[in-house]
């Protein structure tokens, strides 16, 4: 996984003591390069530990161990996890690029869903929904709409839960054609079709018995 570095001045170090115990999910309202230079300007007074834009870039603002400036103002909060202290020192911020009524780009949810992996995985965040949380959950006037409606919480849970592919992808060249193929506990794998047909043989699926025949 790709990161960029981008410090912001725009955090507090350190913890407070806290363990971090979930990931808040954001959306900009606003487009690069314009939220990217919003979130690293002092003025702004906010920050997010991660920037996910459309073209599925990942940008760290602030370091994990420290307190990024993004879920601090707390208003009728829904989040059960809530301890009655300042949120940013117990979470995760990641902003995404865009605004609320048009949901991520298909590279933006992929980049997205590496980096939730990485960090459930890194801070033993529990998959559910009061660990992977949207800012509305802690402050649900000024913040409703963050990271808003279209933000694809099904998928993503659905895809964190079936955790990561243990395959690694691979072509397989066979007599200068070439063909997808994958390796999973150390063999390599490449479709029966494909490959007989390559060489000549017929194939014929038996649904009855889960067979593949091969013949000349
Ligand atoms: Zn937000």
């Amino acid at each position: 996984m790709d990161i960029k570095w981008t410090p912001s001045p725009n955090f507090t170090k350190g913890r407070n003591g806290k363990k971090i115990i979930a990931i808040v999910d954001h959306i900009t309202a606003g487009y690069m390069p314009g939220c990217l230079n919003w979130l690293c300007n002092p003025r702004a007074k906010a920050s997010a530990h991660y920037l996910v834009t459309r073209d599925g870039s990942i940008y760290q603002l602030v370091k994990d161990e420290n307190t990024a400036w993004h879920a601090g103002n707390v208003k009728k909060p829904s989040w059960k996890l809530y301890d009655g202290s300042n949120p940013n020192y117990y979470t995760i911020g990641i902003e995404h690029e865009g605004f609320p009524h048009e949901g991520l780009t298909e590279a933006q949810y992929q980049a997205s869903l590496m980096l939730h992996r990485f960090l459930v995985k890194r801070f033993e965040i529990p998959i559910d929904e009061e660990h992977i949380i949207g800012h509305h959950k802690i402050d649900g006037v000024r913040k409703a709409n963050c990271p808003g409606p279209k933000f694809p919480w099904d998928r993503l849970f659905n895809d964190l839960g079936k955790g990561e592919e243990d395959v690694v992808r691979i072509k397989v060249l066979f007599d200068g054609r070439e063909m997808d193929g994958f390796i999973k506990d150390g063999k390599a794998y490449v479709e029966v079709r494909k490959l007989c047909e390559a060489l000549g043989l017929k194939v014929y699926w038996n649904e009855k018995e889960k067979k593949v025949e091969v013949s000349r």
